[in-house]
């Protein structure tokens, strides 16, 4: 199928953007056209009109302010894979990045077009989830601020205004002693992850855990933490057993039940690869958080 007419715009600044997405019924936002050019080829999406923000150099940007990565929304997830200050400061993002897809979708699909598709698999949406990402939206109003948890209302349903434009993630860099896994199962690799598990940890001077992470994409309908198998890990030494109890958390889930999995099925690979993403982190704090 081909995409039904609309009117195409190339706006060349956010307040231009802005301007026309308040202007204009029915349009809608391309930025790597690696979800949106499948849904107007289907006729999933028949906008008017398509903005195109390719133009907006502003919005393509890595860098580090005040102990947290800012990434710009149109940032290719390329550049993400390929940045020493990510591999860096965020070395979980590194390897959940080299997750999605293939290195061509990878070349045009950008971080914020992930987070707005919102897809309950994206890993970037995951580690949104995992470090409480803030996400700044810009309207005409001017720019708000959100948590992941508050802008992933529903499946693929952003906390996002039609004149809106997500401008920034904010990710909050973790000590450079931490621990980090990433874990995902897909069919083939490069496919939309079944399940996906990160875990961040750090332990106290006597090696107990002080501050823990884990989330888990796939399973529900948008990517959250498990704040119970968070409670459960802090205190406790990072063993095999501390991981297992926390992991059973992921049991109480709501899963999401379709063609391609039971919701019993997404949860058995939840608490597996919560359990594995567990210990990958400890191995992780072990060798002093290098990969
Ligand atoms: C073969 C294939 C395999 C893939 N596998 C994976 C995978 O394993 N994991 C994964 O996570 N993804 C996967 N994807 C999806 C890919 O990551 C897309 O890049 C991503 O979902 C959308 O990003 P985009 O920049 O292409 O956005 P687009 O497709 O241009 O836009 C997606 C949606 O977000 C909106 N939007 C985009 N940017 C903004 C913005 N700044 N502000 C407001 N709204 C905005 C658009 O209006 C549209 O509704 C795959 C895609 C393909 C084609």
């Amino acid at each position: 199928m081909k995409a039904a007419p609309f009117q195409y715009h190339d706006p060349a600044s956010i307040n231009e953007a802005i301007e026309l997405l308040g202007r204009l019924e029915n349009a809608k936002i391309l930025a790597g056209g690696q979800s949106l050019m499948a849904m107007l080829n289907m006729r999933y999406a028949q906008p008017d009109h398509v903005v195109d923000i390719n133009s907006i150099a502003d919005l393509s940007y890595i860098r580090e302010e005040n102990g947290a990565l800012v990434i710009g929304a149109m940032t290719r997830q390329r550049d993400l894979e390929f940045s020493d200050l990510v591999h860096r400061v965020c070395p979980i993002l590194h390897e959940a990045i080299q997750h999605v897809g293939h290195r061509q979708t990878r070349n045009r699909g950008t971080v914020g077009g992930s987070l707005c598709h919102l897809d309950p698999s994206a890993e970037l949406a995951a580690m949104a989830a995992l470090h409480d990402a803030t996400l700044t939206m810009t309207g005409p109003q001017g720019s708000r601020e959100l948590p992941f948890k508050e802008f992933a209302l529903g499946f693929m349903t952003p906390a996002l205004e039609m004149d809106e434009i997500l401008t920034t993630i904010r990710i909050e860099c973790w000590p450079q002693d931490h621990g980090y896994g990433f874990l995902e199962f897909a069919r083939r690799h490069g496919d939309f992850a079944v399940a996906s598990a990160g875990a961040l940890l750090t332990v106290d001077a006597k090696g107990i855990i002080d501050r823990a992470r884990l989330a888990i994409g796939g399973v529900g309908a948008v990517a959250a933490r498990v704040e119970l198998a968070e409670k459960t890990l802090l205190g406790k030494p990072p063993s095999e057993a501390t991981f297992e109890e926390a992991a059973r958390a992921c049991r109480s889930l709501d899963a999401l039940d379709d063609i391609h999995a039971p919701a019993s099925y997404r949860l058995h690979l939840a608490e597996t690869l919560a359990r594995r993403a567990l210990a990958k982190a400890a191995v992780k704090l072990k060798s002093g958080g290098e990969s």
